[in-house]
């Protein structure tokens, strides 16, 4: 681990001070994405460092954090609900301390719209900024003011901050921020900034520390792995972790189809703790409004690079995103959309109802899709990737799954509950000793989000 920066070493020093003596505990709230879920952890990390505990469902906490996300519009409304709920909270207990971060804060607009309606929350900042909150704590703490920053993104990456782990299994590690790609419809470019890769030595030591503390799986993570450029590429990345890393298994999410290589593909293939899972977006299958969305492929190019990686890895797990009525899209696009999805046959399709956002080009586009097509055509879509999910899960009954167990079900400890190479969710009755561990699991029925199985071999 790296020396932490001062700036961070002093003031959780103080704020720990001040919290001596007294119980003081934190709660967070993250929406979106992989990447928000990371840097929670760390927020965490950073908390308990400062001397505050998790709180318990039943109390209010003395910190709240609600990290945001505003790639589409119900993200936001969601936190902005939640937030109106914390008034009550703060008027029974008025030391708690409310903060907001990620996203949503980077947005024009926002800080002003909390400013008039949310004066509740204490501290507000936007994304990249978290190592920071220990410094904006101690001020509140210290001066009763206010903690309000709407700052450009900072592109620095900070290395050696702590990280509260969710899972003791499996971790996310992030190997790139940011987004050069500026998909027409999407916000993250705008409150991520530029793209900027870690360094290669940085994430293998982090890999490393985790397998020394037992994790089993770790998920690099990025808008576009693709594109990582540090001393070499994503797929040399891969092979490098495969040597140095005694982790069992990799996972990487998002591969954007514009960049993806066959040798990446080849890696899948030849790297044994690389999953065979490739989630690759489609968005539209339609090559006019692929265009528009900024994409840089069309249906083709798309439907070649799948069937690509089902040759090299004829047991490879597809997942993907698709956006429903983006502006201007005609019912023959959308019909382009289902016909890419029987062809694929995606294991897995993450549905979204195109959602307007501010600053975008396709926002300010004149022919937006009214809710009720958008609302029909996600229906259909959604019919028919379920469809095709539960087809392709009842084809895996009778084969055998290597599975990484990852905890006992909530209603049954003997169930145990893992995922697959291909990310299925794995149901099977097992003893608690096997958490933790990859075992072979033979498949007995399938439903549309899970599988069910059995094992009496652990590998
Ligand atoms: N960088 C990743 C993930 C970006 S956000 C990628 O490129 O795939 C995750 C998903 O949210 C996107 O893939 C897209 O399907 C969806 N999304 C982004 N902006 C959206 C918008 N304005 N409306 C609806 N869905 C959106
Ligand atoms: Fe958004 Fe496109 Fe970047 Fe993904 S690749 S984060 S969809 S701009």
């Amino acid at each position: 681990m790296k020396e932490k920066p001062l700036r961070l070493h002093k003031y959780i020093e103080e704020v720990r001070r001040i919290n001596l003596g007294s119980r003081k505990t934190y709660q967070i709230r993250t929406f979106g994405c992989q990447m928000n879920e990371n840097d929670s952890e760390k927020i965490a990390g950073v908390l308990e460092e400062m001397g505050y505990l998790a709180a318990s469902d039943n109390e209010i906490p003395d910190f709240i954090l609600f990290n945001t996300c505003c790639v589409r519009e119900n993200a936001e409304q969601k936190v902005f609900g939640h937030l109106g709920v914390l008034k009550k909270q703060k008027e029974k207990k008025e030391s708690l301390i409310i903060a907001l971060c990620g996203c949503m804060m980077q947005q024009a607009g926002t800080l002003d719209k909390i400013k008039k309606s949310y004066r509740h929350a204490d501290i507000v900042y936007g994304t990249n900024k978290s190592h920071l909150l220990p410094q904006y704590l101690y001020t509140l703490l210290t001066t009763g003011q206010k903690q309000y920053f709407a700052e450009p993104v900072d592109q620095e990456i900070i290395e050696g901050q702590p990280v509260k782990r969710e899972s003791s299994i499996k971790a996310y590690v992030p190997i790139m921020y940011g987004c050069n790609n500026f998909c027409s419809y999407c916000v993250v470019p705008l409150v991520r900034g530029r793209e900027r890769s870690r360094k290669k030595d940085d994430i293998i030591n982090e890999i490393n520390s985790l397998v020394a503390e037992g994790t089993k799986e770790v998920t690099l993570l990025g808008q576009n792995v693709n594109s990582y450029d540090s001393d070499g590429d994503f797929t040399e990345l891969l092979y490098l972790i495969d040597r140095q890393c005694d982790i069992k298994r990799i996972r990487f999410m998002t591969s954007h189809p514009k960049d993806i290589s066959s040798r990446l593909i080849q890696a899948i293939h030849d790297i044994d703790k690389v999953c065979n899972h490739l989630h690759l977006p489609l968005q539209s299958g339609s090559t006019k409004v692929l265009s528009e969305m900024n994409r840089k492929y069309d249906k083709d190019r798309y439907l070649a690079i799948i069937s690509e990686a089902k040759q090299m890895v004829p047991e490879i797990g597809l997942s993907t995103d698709i956006i429903v009525g983006f502006p201007g899209e005609t019912d023959d696009d959308f019909e382009d959309t289902l016909d890419v999805l029987e062809k694929c046959e995606f294991d897995f399709a993450y549905t979204f109802l195109y959602s307007k956002r501010r600053g975008t080009p396709a926002a300010s586009r004149k022919d937006q899709i009214t809710k009720e097509v958008k609302g029909e055509r996600f229906e259909k879509l959604l019919e028919k990737q379920n469809s095709i999910t539960l087809k392709k899960n009842l084809s895996f009954v009778g084969s055998t799954v290597k599975v990484l167990v990852e905890g006992a079900s909530k209603t049954d400890k003997e169930i145990l509950t893992g995922r697959d190479e291909a990310n299925k969710i794995i149901n099977f009755k097992g003893s608690p000793d096997l958490i933790g561990e990859i075992v072979n699991v033979k498949i007995t029925s399938a439903k549309t989000w899970h599988l069910e199985g059995e094992t009496n071999e652990n590998i």
